[in-house]
């Protein structure tokens, strides 16, 4: 059967596989082959929880198609199960797959009635089907005789005209920062195969880590966007497999983990998106779509305008002090050499860093809670902020709150009734910690409101020091752990929703309890992820640093790429996390011209030493400068919005320009990423260039190796009324 429109022609059999997927206006269909397994699922029973669905091992499908409404539905009236026994039978479960096109995208959902007793762990819809080329044809004929004689209704047949043949595809992927991966199909074939789930497939869990519930394939004419399109973000996973023995071959799936019992449910919706064009269109949509679901608010302009984060830790978890409350003023001045105005405290309560959570107390040793406060108050006097660490995740085993049985109940659990775990050990220059300290965590449920009324509680307790703000920790984007305690209040009773629900509501509260008192008091965590980034005033951005050098002159390996979330969410500010006492020049580089707000980090002994002695003066200097450089901008920029690359053109694939645009007016931060000089040749489509700027004052156009220039413009205002916040 065929569904089609102006845009699209997608053909389906009778199971609901696809079997064709063109784009009508240049003919091209993307389908090499069709998966075997048009979905699967799998279920939990008292006895099994592996009991697989396979799509293609189903019979008695029921389809029907309605040609006018772009839309065909494949009725299931029962499952049959493997779960490895003769007599393994059907799920009293039946499923309603529903696929409609619009305009250049098509939908997918499903409509379940559960029946039985199973849990429905997976349910990976749509399964693609095989892509070899976005923009040369792969239509085998025997494909498209099958297209024709699952529906005689159908027109005519596509047109299988090929045009020049595509270069190898890339996958967006959305691991932090967000990362393009070059002819992945190679790289997935190519990657040691194993028995274990998941050979030759790279696969992510949204939201969190995955930053956003998409990614994309991509050439040098087209694109392909999968998406989650859940207002609920339950828990999924985005997945490209691969084939081992086919070298460009790609399948891309959506696997929720639906957690649905007996009942009728809807499944989420995943999109797909497929047209002749570059990634903006598509992440445009996306962006458009999730700001349904990212509530807007004021950010502080000193955090907008943050030139530089510098991260301590005043105590280590083995209890060694560096850096007591009297330091501060010496902290931020340090700070400001580096042409950094804020300092961020990790680790500055009595028990050290990644110790006791979430019972934390001043330290008495490192000067008590009026020697905090002076010194907070003698940083803000100086023109610098202060932000001091909390944790909203983890639960120390050894604190009084778990111990009392109240950090047990707000716990996590897995699918065995056990808590959930994560492992933080630290250690310097004990071989002995380094070896055999296992500093155990559990993790707190955030649907369960006690726990959201403690980091509230504590939040409040933190501006009564005077902070400037609060880096919360890992409530910014961890994996969506699915909880199975019964006793939470987990939204719709659904365990694959306690995180997604409970996050944002811990985050809700967090920044307005931040805000009642003080609009200028800021919410940080850690992670990139679109949903949970709406409710902070700055993100700590994990991974967040420049991949090779030069890495954009050729379209090989894998580039660090986050050129796809600043473009779709520029409202958030993101620092740029580096675990060393100094920063690369690369570093700096890297975060100016994405507008990426520079980091460095104070953790160890011998860090203190370092920094104290001005080991890394040319590093220092060099972040100065370009900070200095950057300052009489900062706020133009923050009222700007980064626009990426469009409209501006170049004919150097290393020299990286991004756009900021307000109206016609134009900021390009340019960044020659290679070891030899360039021309700064950029045109703006429709506009003029008025003037280049460079740290060094001069004008001129030659830009030395790894390094940055401004240059001003006007442009006609693209980029900007995409329906984007
Ligand atoms: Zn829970």
């Amino acid at each position: 059967m065929i569904l089609e429109n102006d845009c699209l022609r997608l053909a389906l059999d009778g199971s609901g596989r696809i079997i064709s997927f063109a784009d009508k206006r240049s003919g091209v269909n993307i389908i090499a082959e069709p998966v075997r397994d048009p979905f699967m699922l799998t279920l939990v029973s008292d006895d099994c929880m592996e009991n697989i669905v396979w799509g293609g091992a189903q019979s008695d499908c029921k389809s029907r198609i309605d040609p006018d409404a772009c839309r065909a539905e494949f009725l299931y009236d029962r499952l049959a199960i493997d779960n490895g026994r003769a007599d393994a039978g059907y799920a009293d479960i039946s499923v309603k797959f529903i696929v409609s096109l619009d305009g250049d995208h098509v939908d997918f959902t499903a409509e379940i009635d559960n029946r039985g007793d199973y849990m429905i762990s997976d349910f990976e819809y749509p399964r693609v089907g095989k892509i070899l080329s976005l923009s040369k044809d792969s239509l085998p004929k025997d494909n498209l005789s099958a297209a024709s004689s699952a529906d005689s209704s159908a027109g005519g047949q596509p047109d299988d005209t090929a045009p020049a043949a595509g270069k190898p595809m890339s996958l967006f992927w959305p691991e932090q920062p967000g990362r393009l991966y070059h002819n992945i199909g190679a790289r997935l074939a190519g990657a040691h195969p194993h028995r274990e789930n998941g050979s030759n497939c790279m696969k992510i869990t949204y939201p969190g880590t995955a930053m956003m519930g998409m990614c994309a394939l991509l050439d040098d004419k087209c694109s392909l966007f999968l998406s989650l399109r859940d207002p609920d973000f339950i828990a999924a996973e985005l997945k490209a497999e691969g084939l081992p023995e086919d070298g460009g071959a790609v399948t891309l799936v959506a696997d929720k983990n639906l957690c649905f019992g007996r009942g009728r449910h809807t499944a989420p919706p995943v999109r797909i998106d497929y047209y002749e064009g570059d990634w903006h269109r598509g992440a445009a949509e996306y962006a458009e779509w999730m700001n349904n679901y990212r509530p807007a608010h004021e950010r502080p302009d000193w955090v907008r305008e943050m030139s530089g984060y510098f991260l301590v830790i005043n105590k280590q978890q083995f209890g060694y002090e560096m850096w007591d409350y009297t330091t501060l003023p010496e902290l931020y001045r340090l700070a400001a050499s580096h042409g950094f105005d804020t300092l961020g405290l990790f680790g500055w309560y009595d028990t050290g860093h990644d110790n006791n959570y979430p019972d934390l107390e001043v330290s008495d040793s490192m000067g008590g809670e009026e020697t905090l406060k002076q010194n907070i108050q003698a940083v803000k006097d100086s023109g610098g902020h202060v932000t001091l660490y909390y944790q909203g995740h983890l639960i120390d085993l050894g604190s009084d709150y778990y111990k009392s049985g109240e950090g047990q109940r707000v716990a996590c659990k897995t699918i065995w009734g056990a808590n959930y775990a994560e492992y933080y050990s630290k250690s310097h220059k004990s071989d002995f910690l380094a070896n055999y300290s296992r500093k155990m965590f559990a993790i707190a449920c955030p649907s369960c409101p006690e726990w959201r009324e403690l980091m509230c509680e504590r939040e409040r307790w933190i501006q009564s020091l005077g902070a400037s703000g609060t880096l919360y920790d890992q409530i910014g984007g961890m994996p969506p752990y699915i909880c199975f305690d019964k006793s939470h209040p987990h939204d719709g009773g659904n365990p694959a929703r306690a995180f997604p629900g409970g996050q944002t509501k811990l985050l809700d509260e967090l920044r307005q309890t931040a805000k009642r008192e003080n609009p200028d008091f800021a919410l940080m965590s850690e992670h990139i992820t679109d949903l949970y980034s709406a409710y902070l005033d700055a993100v700590h951005g994990i991974s967040n640093l420049p991949g090779r050098v030069g890495e954009r002159g050729e379209p090989t390996g894998v580039w660090q790429f986050p050129d796809v979330f600043r473009y779709c969410f520029p409202d958030v500010p993101i620092t740029l996390r580096n675990p060393n006492p100094f920063i690369e020049r690369r570093a700096v580089n890297y975060a100016f011209v994405f507008g990426f707000i520079p980091e460095l980090e104070l953790r160890y002994r011998a860090d203190r030493e370092d920094i104290r002695a001005d080991k890394y003066k040319p590093q220092r200097e060099y972040a100065a400068l370009i900070s200095n450089f950057r300052k009489p901008f900062a706020h133009e920029l923050a009222s700007m919005r980064y626009t990426d690359d469009i409209g501006i053109h170049t004919s150097s694939r290393t020299l990286i320009a991004k756009g900021y645009r307000n109206d016609a007016d134009m900021l390009i931060l340019v960044w020659n990423d290679s070891p030899n000089e360039c021309k700064l040749d950029i045109t703006i489509e429709g506009g003029s260039i008025k003037e280049i700027l460079k740290p060094d004052g001069s004008s001129s156009p030659i830009l030395p190796p790894d390094s940055v220039a401004i240059v001003s413009g006007r442009g006609s205002p693209r980029g900007q009324s995409q329906g984007l916040v």
